[in-house]
């Protein structure tokens, strides 16, 4: 299929409008739940193109809405707002103002295109129905979309469907990735405490060594994903932060291990965690330790409705035709609290190329470098690609 005009095109007045946005946020990075400046700055915009709108929603969220010229459904577009605690090392002009601040993770990109295109839409509003632009905040670990579902963006604002959309460095800009069901892994963070009896460490026959225990813990829950689960499946359990001891002739008291566990599918995780406490306790009561497990769960896997992810795939195609729309990446083992807003309602979630240039150079550089930046060639794209998904859907 071949590529057509874009509804916003690059260099257009409103990709430098989006630009001059996006380096706004970027220089005012604020971290989950405290977005204010960036709340107010985009109700600050959509005030002035008199695009309605609802504030107040998970403390610092915002959903717009535009009606189109004839009734119909109403879907969800949603954009994150949030910031990390890094210390940005870019030298740009618009590098943060805020010590300790970053957007690192493009979520000031992410504002920016759908604030683009919800003045744009407003301007263009012939379509048959109701978009809600949604502006969510902390989506780095805060849970800010679950939190927004939870205080009723659906029942305040009844989307037939939502849609999301992440840059994606290494991918190509002018380029999309579309994902039919799996795209991004459920995350659960796993605390274990080994309790054993401290003592001299030169009298080891009087002591119960957590530590011994703790190194063979690390090594047998290696097993998990090579033996108990297939081959065919995606499971990551990594330990990474380890505990334990202050001086070189005392065995201590406790160690404790923390870790991430990743995987796609719910039932695997379930599995995997009953393994996790078998293995704990019984390898603690083998060297006569006694443990404790947490297993706090995170995010849940983030899976595309495949029915939207294909209208999602056909919208990008439109735009930049269908050698520039990957269908058949791997999902990411990352995760994305998007999930919770695609438990209560289908729709799909889509990456949009970065970049695929050197750290160095703007597009290339991984999501939460220290050098990381939103590519600004890519606005106009990304703003485009939400006009047109409109524009099919309704
Ligand atoms: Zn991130
Ligand atoms: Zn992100």
């Amino acid at each position: 299929m071949k590529s057509k005009q874009h509804p916003i095109p690059a260099n257009s007045d409103l990709h430098h409008q989006m630009i001059s946005w996006r380096h706004w946020l970027h220089q005012h990075p604020e971290l989950s739940f405290e977005e204010v400046l960036s709340s107010d700055y985009i109700a600050s915009v959509l005030e002035s193109h008199e695009i309605e709108m609802h504030r107040g929603m998970a403390k610092t969220g915002i959903v717009a809405t535009v009606q189109g010229k004839k009734p119909g459904d109403a879907i969800g577009l949603r954009a994150d707002m949030d910031a990390l605690p890094i210390q940005e090392l870019n030298q740009f002009s618009h590098k943060s103002r805020h010590d300790g601040k970053m957007h690192a993770c493009g979520h000031d990109g992410h504002s920016a295109m759908l604030l683009g295109a919800a003045v744009y839409l407003k301007q263009h509003n012939d379509f048959a129905g109701t978009v809600h632009f949604i502006f969510q905040p902390a989506e780095e670990g805060g849970a800010g979309g679950q939190a927004m579902v939870e205080e009723g963006l659906f029942e305040h604002f009844n989307c037939k469907a939502v849609y999301g959309m992440h840059n994606w460095p290494g991918l190509e800009a002018g380029s999309f990735a579309v994902h039919d069901t799996a795209v991004m892994a459920a995350v659960d963070t796993v605390h274990i405490a080994i309790h054993g009896k401290g003592g001299h460490a030169a009298m080891p026959d009087q002591v119960i060594d957590p530590v011994l225990t703790g190194a063979q813990l690390i090594s047998t829950l290696q097993s998990v994903v090579s033996r108990n689960v297939s081959p065919l499946q995606s499971v990551v359990l990594s330990i990474t932060v380890v505990g334990a001891g202050d001086a070189s002739n005392i065995v201590p008291d406790t160690m404790r291990l923390t870790g991430t566990l990743r995987y796609f599918d719910p039932e695997i995780g379930e599995m995997v965690k009953q393994r996790i406490q078998s293995i704990v306790e019984n390898t603690c009561t083998a060297m006569g330790a006694s443990s404790e497990l947490e297993i706090e769960p995170g995010y849940p896997a983030t899976i595309n409705t495949p029915q939207h992810a294909r209208k999602c795939a056909i919208a990008a195609t439109e735009l930049v035709g269908e050698d520039k729309v990957q269908t058949s990446l791997p999902p990411s083992m990352g995760a994305e609290d998007f999930s919770f807003i695609l438990q209560a309602r289908p729709g799909a979630y889509i990456w949009i190329g970065n970049g695929q240039a050197a750290c160095e150079s703007v597009g290339g550089c991984m999501l939460h470098n220290t050098h990381y930046d939103f590519n600004d060639d890519i606005l106009a794209l990304g703003a485009s690609y939400w006009v047109q998904l409109v524009r099919s859907l309704l």
